[in-house]
């Protein structure tokens, strides 16, 4: 909405036409303009990815504009997109309430005024008095008193085009009648060859089965006899055919790219060649040792990895759990059987807390039962870097815990087999792809690969982890550890900030910790600063004799690690933080968490942080904190994410509206997955056709391999690269 007293929005021009410029008549037919190379025009078309002429083939419209008839003024209605045809009747520029050309327009059954903002003395010729003229724009008005602005215009005259006029999506500097005239010329001398065997396309589901060519020809330019419904929905047949053949592609480079990985080698970890000082292996005697028993979906899950691991072929295998469902020790187990068969294992994680949590914790279990284990970080000082950097060479260290340092170059593991990557979402692929390539010393000597752990609490909806993870096995924890208590969670306007303050008061009478956790704002680094800061006095003073403690992301690492360990002791009572605490902090005593701004963040992040919560036997809480800031109430996106919150306490669920309120592009965007993402198809409403191409695709690498690798480069292009990791 624009605010009271501005300027009244001029509407958006219709995009079949250059707006307030008249068309030459070679331009309405296609659109003539001569570029010199790299034109911005074709830096856009570059942007856009648009660089083949079959990448332009497949740049569809997002809709169609029907400039195949032409209206009687008599017959049209307010807020019709119209064209008309007719003569110029009057014509004048007027100065109130601002400067504009006016021009009267008569079609025998009518008239209408148009009028220009910006307007040239071109126009004005154009549109001179006496002037037969088409014009194509939004009706506005009543009977009497109507009106286009801006409409797109030139003389009348001249061929109807016979089919509908596409419009494509384009960025600044990318003109409409440029790039129609790009994909034109795209769609004329692209290879449009079919990819798919005929007997595929009859054979299975309920394909059309027009040719790619017909397809792309007709959704291009639609006859005008088409329902536009179905082309807007994408159920028409041609539109089906293309999200198969998009869905196809995808299929086949996962695919392919699981059968690259099973033709690549891995130490089968298999034996247990170490067995320090005793007859029980490693991993034996750390389960003895743990103070639980593990739950049936641990043991499940750890039995899915030991299997993979036991082969040949590097493992790939995502590891996924809800926050507090046990993770860890299902990743020290694999550890352990890897130690066990003489390897070494490298676990890497994205923040240094988390890194040290997990450190600390493995450190524990595992260096009474004699293994040493190296710890490697950015922020480690030289000497002991070096260190490090021997003991991982030498092979003594069977066991790296780090952050992103793990796979810097200097570092060099005796033989690595394998590495677990917890959080997986938060490394970009070539990190993935760097740890991947550690393998050095006796596996680069047989060209071998590590087995891949790799960890997640945000787990991935079926049908996405069918579509884009297709070349990723899954594991489920499905279960939390026993003794859990359910978290319940209140939304509670900002206004009634005193209120949460005197329940944390209460809880510190029990002796209970509580999180308070402050927004993250992404452009700025240092208002979120302010806010933590601001928020940590405004308790400090409310809670006279309590500790309460401050973390943020711009404390220096030590500075941090003492905070930490004054909360984890108990010193602290309440810990004032920015995100940094979201992965990975376990303090059970913990029993409230309240999220400030909790509008703000996004919904697999505030589940993340409730997690903090509920890990000991207390009741415990979230209360998210909202704002609604000036505007009367919260805005649709962020009131789904927080009634989500109130209403589940299940991760699942949480991703399943998560990716429901987002949409894939979104929810994939914010784990960095580098898979190509779907265009045309909606997992929602195609799954027969992802049916379809998920038992096609193995069947044509087998007997169809060259039309296979065709149909994926033609899809595809270079971005098949991505699946590798
Ligand atoms: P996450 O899956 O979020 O990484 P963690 O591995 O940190 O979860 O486990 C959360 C807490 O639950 C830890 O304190 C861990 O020691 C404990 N835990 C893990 N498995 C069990 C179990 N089977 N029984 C009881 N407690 C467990
Ligand atoms: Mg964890």
């Amino acid at each position: 909405m624009s605010p009271p007293g501005a300027p009244a929005l001029k509407p958006a021009p219709p995009e079949g036409m250059a707006e307030g410029r008249p068309l030459s008549k070679a331009q309405h037919a296609a659109p003539a303009a001569k570029v010199p190379a790299k034109s911005p025009a074709q830096k856009a078309l570059d942007k856009l990815g648009l660089r083949r002429d079959i990448d332009l083939a497949l740049h569809l419209p997002l809709r169609y504009e029907d400039e195949t008839r032409i209206a009687r003024l008599a017959d049209a209605r307010d807020g019709d997109l119209v064209q008309i045809e007719g003569q110029v009747t009057h014509s004048e520029i007027t100065f109130r309430p601002r400067r504009q050309l006016r021009v009267t327009l008569d079609d025998g059954t009518g008239s209408c005024v148009l009028r220009f903002l910006n307007f040239y003395p071109s126009h004005q010729k154009t549109l001179s008095v006496g002037s037969q003229v088409r014009v194509r724009g939004e009706l506005r008005g009543g009977f009497v008193a109507r009106e286009m602005v801006h409409p797109s215009f030139r003389l009348a005259g001249g061929e109807l085009p016979q089919s509908l006029s596409p419009v494509y999506s384009t960025v600044a500097g990318l003109p409409q009648a440029y790039l129609r005239k790009a994909v034109l010329g795209g769609l004329a001398r692209a290879d449009l060859s079919e990819t798919i065997p005929p007997e595929f396309l009859s054979q299975i589901g309920p394909l059309p089965l027009s040719s790619l060519r017909d397809a792309l020809q007709f959704l291009h330019h639609p006859r005008p006899d088409v329902a536009l419904a179905a082309l807007e929905d994408r159920s028409h047949p041609a539109w089906q055919r293309l999200k198969a053949e998009e869905l196809l592609a995808q299929q086949l480079s996962q695919l392919q790219a699981r059968r690259v990985r099973a033709a690549m080698r891995a130490p089968a970890l298999n034996g247990a060649l170490r067995r320090v000082g005793r007859q029980a292996t490693l991993q034996a005697r750390l389960l003895e040792g743990l103070p639980f028993r593990l739950t049936a979906a641990q043991q499940r899950v750890g039995a899915e990895i030991e299997a993979d691991l036991k082969k040949h072929i590097p493992m790939h295998r995502l590891l996924q759990g809800d926050v507090g469902a046990g993770k860890t020790v299902v990743a020290a187990l694999a550890a352990a059987r890897c130690m066990d068969a003489g390897w070494q294992c490298a676990l890497m994680a994205p923040t240094e807390i988390l890194a040290e949590q997990h450190f600390s914790k493995l450190v524990s279990w595992l260096e009474p039962l004699g293994v040493k284990t190296a710890w490697l970080t950015g922020s480690q000082k030289t000497k002991k870097r070096r260190e490090m950097l021997a003991l991982i060479e030498s092979g003594e260290a069977g066991l790296v815990i780090g952050t992103h340092a793990v796979i810097q170059d200097k570092v060099r593991f005796k033989k690595l087999a394998l590495a677990i990557i917890d959080e997986q979402h938060r490394f970009g692929v070539a990190q993935r792809l760097a740890l991947r390539s550690k393998m050095t010393g006796d596996g680069q000597d047989s060209g071998q690969e590590p087995h891949l752990l790799m960890m997640t609490a945000t787990p991935i909806p079926r049908t996405l982890a069918m579509s884009y993870y297709a070349d990723l096995d899954v594991s489920t924890l499905d279960e939390l550890p026993p003794g859990r208590t359910p978290i319940t969670t209140k939304l509670v306007n900002d206004a009634r900030r005193d209120e949460v303050i005197e329940r944390i008061r209460g809880q510190l009478l029990e002796g209970r910790q509580i999180y308070w956790v402050c927004p993250l704002i992404e452009e700025s680094e240092s208002i979120d600063l302010v806010n933590a800061t601001q928020t940590h006095e405004d308790l400090s003073r409310a809670l006279p004799g309590v500790g309460v403690g401050l973390l943020h992301s711009r404390m220096p690492v030590a500075e941090k690690k003492a905070v930490m360990s004054l909360f984890t002791e108990g010193v602290m009572g309440v810990l004032v933080s920015t995100t940094v605490i979201e992965v990975g902090v376990d303090v059970p005593n913990a029993s409230l968490m309240v999220i400030e701004h909790a509008e703000r963040f996004g919904l697999s992040q505030l589940h993340q942080l409730r997690g903090r919560v509920g890990r000991g036997a207390a009741a415990s809480a979230c209360v998210l904190l909202y704002s609604t800031g000036d505007a009367p109430r919260l805005g649709e996106l962020a009131r789904a994410r927080l009634k989500a919150m109130a209403e589940t306490n299940d991760g699942f669920e949480i991703a399943r509206r998560d990716l429901e309120i987002r949409g894939p592009g979104e929810f994939l965007g914010a784990r960095q997955s580098g898979a190509p993402l779907l265009r045309f198809a909606d997992l929602a409403t195609d799954a027969e056709l992802l049916a379809w191409a998920r038992e096609l695709a193995p069947l044509m690498l087998d007997r169809h391999a060259g039309l296979a690798q065709r149909h994926i480069q033609r899809w595809l292009g270079g971005k098949a690269e991505f699946l590798k990791a």
